[in-house]
Formats: C-alpha cells, structure tokens, sequence
C-alpha cells in the first residue's frame, strides 16, 4: 500500500487590512483535526481537498491520511502565534503518524504571516525538513499565489488553479496526486523551474475567460502539451500582498529535464510581458458605473465592488456604493449585501415585519465609507446557513454568512445584512431570506471573480467598479515597502528581460 499524508491551511492575506488574522479567528473558522470531520467537509465538495480524496480513491493501493485542514476568509496578516499553532499542529501531526510515501499540501500560496513573510514557503520548507528529501511533496496552490523559490524548491510537484473564478481547484488536485503518485512509483522524475517577471496583474484583468488571460493560458496549454513536460502553470498573483514575491509567475514541471522546464516557463513570461498593458486596465467610478446600470434597459445589471472585495480580504460593509445611490437616486430595485452584526441584533429584536432606524455598514475601519442611514422594514431573518450545489469559487458549497437579515429600506433599497463578512458566491444568499434577486435591478456584489459563477447567468451586465477600499484596483493609493523593485505597472518604466 501507498500512504500518503494530507495537511494544510489556505489563507489570501492581505497586509493592508486592519484586521489580523488571529488564532482566534482561525479557530472560529473552524480547524479540522479528524479525519473523519475533513472528509464530511470536503470530500462531497469541488475543492482541493476533494481532488486528492477522489485521486487516492481511484487508485486500489493508495491510501490518503487527512490529518489537519482549515481555511480563514482572507484578511490581514496571520499572527505569530496562530502560524505556530498550525505549523505546530501539521508537523506534529505528520511527525506521529508517519513514515509516509508522500505528502500532499492543499495551501493558498498568497499566505502572510507576522513572522514568516512567505508562510506557505516556510510551511513548504518545514515539512520537506521533515520528511527528508525522499519522501515527494504536492502542494496545490490558488491562481493567486505570490509564489518564492523555496516553495517550488522544496516540493515536487506544484500545480495551481488555472481558472478565475476558481472552479477547477478539484481537477487541479487530481493533476498534482496523479503526478506525486507517478513519482511514487518512480515512473517520472519531475523538475520545476519558476519564472517570475517584474510584472503584477491587476485584479480586473484576472478572468480567465476573458482576454488578455484568456489568451496567456492557450499558450499555457501549447507548452503543456510539448513532450516532456509535466505541468504548466500561469500564477496570477495577489497584489494586496507587500511582499517581496508578490506578483505573477510561471512553474513549468518537465520529467527530468530542467533546460525544457526553464525554457517553458520563460517561454510564458515573455508572452505574459508582451501583454503587460492589457494585463493593467482600470475601472469606472462609482457613479459612471450606477449611471450606466440605470441606464439599463433590463436588470440586473451586476456592479462589483472592487474596492471591498470579501473574497480579496477587505471588510464586506464598505458604504461608498449605497451612498452613491442614494446622491443619484439609484435606490430602487438596488440589492446588496453588507456585514454588520449590530444591525443584525437590531433586526433580530424589532422581528420580521418589525420596522428599525440604523446607521448600515461602514463600522470596520476608515477605509470603506460611512455609516448609512436607513429607515427600513425587516422582511426576513436566518442564521446564515446556505448550500450552493451549482459552481462557485474555489469549489466551496456549505456557506455561513452568521446571522442575517433581510431589509427593505423606505427609499427602495433591500438590503441583507450578515454577521460575517460575506461576498456574494451564490445566489442562495439572498434567496435563503427570500430575496428573489432575478427580480432586481441592480445587483451589488462584493467581490471581482468570486461572484461571477452566481451572478454571470442571471445578468443583463456585469460592471466591475473602481470604488475606493482596501482591495480598491487602483494600487497607486497603497504604500509598499517589501515589494521587489521595478515591478511593472508601478514603475511604469520598467525594462525586462
Ligand atoms: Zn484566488
């Protein structure tokens, strides 16, 4: 029999948000230690670790161990001591149960921590130091990875999600199982080479079906497909990161053969700088962007809201667009969700039907817009649970916005209101407080990717918005002090190779 391990964390942290991911935090998120838990989590789901159960599972020897998972909504750095918990507990872990004939990491790849500027690095590194060099290691990483030497350096294989929206993270993890199992046997000897141009994407040129990325990953799978090579991967980056790797890269995985990896991989830089421009597009405003949804002749028109961007680790009660609205009259038929407990208990008191006065959103820190006055009715009340059976982000189908409400607000607005921070993944959130949002005009998303699967089939249009916040498209408003330099758009002279 094959054993193999499974143990990882996934966390995007972003280190201009406020808020620290703390081990607290992580440990209301939930932290999986049994195995049987991990399995009724996520075996039934499309995520990562759901491609690693169904990869063991089709292959009669190989048995797979989950021993620790959890996963944090992006936000802040992660605390000292929550990076040495988990670290603490998957080393532990591997440690007691071992020997193993390989590992497999399901990580994000854009993870801070106070300590350890590139944590999944570190992780990488800790568990290759414990394994020793034998033993092969996978790690399946998000397309938003900020990807350092010594990740690729201490595992085998490394595949990443080739998709934005992420809804291939299943078949991904089955790509990095099958290779580490054909390392196993010996029937490959794979080699990587990373390539990482001075060049970041902005967070609206990230959709893979869209052109310019659309374009970079047909020639990602032309190289793919040349003999020899394992594995190709385009790593579009998370610029929210000041860290010294932050940005795009390229792993090419080739059977013994460095001088092809290498070459794939610069192959893809080259092509990626030619598209630099395309790669750095801007956005509208707020209110050219609401002009233009009214100006619609069919709803809904979807406006997301780049600027608070759950899914990219801001806040999720950014004001700027409700205020917006209520300056050009743009209330009517306007949905959105927004994160704001107090309000929630307000609701839950006053009781569906019950009429309440309240200032909306806008509470988490200075970035994200002012309160907003409402005068509304509550229409509904849950505790934020909801399943999602259809594609989503990353591949997730329990959600857990926590207790929520349903308003409608006397100028028009119907607003929901969630305890947690909560983009828009699934239409499930409004129609679980029986909002119908098909019925809407305009529909305010928080997020840039994650909510196109929901969003994509109901809209007559989609707008991303350039709104201000702490995951705002304009990267010009942050000030960075780890990142490398040059790094194209932000020195826009940059000359490369
Ligand atoms: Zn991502």
């Amino acid at each position: 029999m094959i054993r193999i391990a499974t143990a990882g964390y996934q966390h995007e942290s972003n280190t201009f948000s406020a808020i620290p991911a703390s081990l607290d935090l992580w440990r209301r998120s939930g932290i999986l230690e049994d195995a049987q838990a991990i399995r009724a989590e996520y075996a039934s789901s499309q995520s990562t670790l759901a491609g690693f159960f169904a990869e063991a599972e089709a292959q009669p020897d190989v048995t797979l161990v989950p021993l620790f998972f959890t996963r944090l909504m992006p936000m802040g750095a992660i605390t000292a001591e929550a990076t040495e918990f988990i670290f603490g507990r998957i080393l532990a872990a591997l440690r007691d149960h071992g020997p193993w004939d390989a590992v497999l990491l399901p990580l994000h790849g854009a993870a801070v921590s106070e300590t350890f500027p590139d944590a999944d690095g570190e992780l990488v590194r800790r568990v290759r130091e414990l394994v020793g060099p034998k033993v092969p290691i996978g790690v399946a990483l998000d397309m938003h990875a900020n990807i350092a030497p010594q990740l690729v350096e201490n595992a085998d294989i490394v595949t990443v999600y080739q998709t934005n929206p992420h809804i291939d993270a299943y078949a991904q993890a089955r790509h990095c199982a099958q290779l580490v199992l054909r390392t196993v046997r010996g029937e490959i000897r794979p080699t990587s080479a990373l390539e990482m141009p001075p060049l970041l994407v902005n967070i609206l040129c990230q959709g893979t079906d869209d052109a310019p990325m659309k374009d970079l990953l047909r020639v990602a799978d032309a190289q793919a497909r040349r003999p020899g090579v394992l594995s190709v991967s385009v790593v579009e980056g998370y610029p929210y990161a000041d860290v010294a790797e932050m940005g795009m890269s390229f792993i090419a995985i080739t059977d013994n053969n460095p001088a092809l990896a290498r070459e794939v991989a610069g192959t893809l830089a080259l092509e990626a700088w030619h598209l630099r421009e395309a790669l750095n597009q801007t956005a509208p405003r707020i209110e050219q962007a609401l002009q233009r949804a009214q100006a619609a002749l069919h709803g809904p028109v979807v406006l997301f809201d780049v600027g608070d961007n759950v899914g990219g680790g801001s806040p999720g009660d950014s004001t700027h667009i409700l205020h917006a609205a209520r300056r050009l009259g743009a209330c009517t038929g306007l949905l959105q969700a927004v994160c704001d407990p107090q309000v929630v208990a307000q609701a839950q008191a006053a009781g569906v039907g019950g009429r309440i006065e309240a200032a909306v959103g806008g509470k988490s820190d200075g970035m994200h817009g002012a309160p907003f006055p409402v005068q509304a009715t509550v229409t509904a009340l849950s505790d934020g649970c909801y399943e999602e059976t259809g594609p989503t982000h990353g591949g997730f189908r329990f959600f857990n916005d926590g207790p929520s409400c349903a308003l409608r607000t006397d100028d028009g607005l119907t607003l929901v209101l969630t305890s947690r921070s909560a983009g828009s993944s699934s239409l499930q959130q409004f129609r679980a407080l029986g909002i119908e949002p098909t019925r809407m005009k305009i529909i305010v998303a928080k997020g840039v990717h994650s909510p196109r699967p929901a969003m994509e089939p109901i809209a007559s249009e989609l707008i991303w918005v350039g709104s201000p916040g702490v995951t705002t498209a304009d990267l010009s408003t942050f000030t960075y002090r780890h990142r490398r330099v040059p790094l194209y758009p932000l020195e826009a002279e940059t000359v490369w190779p």
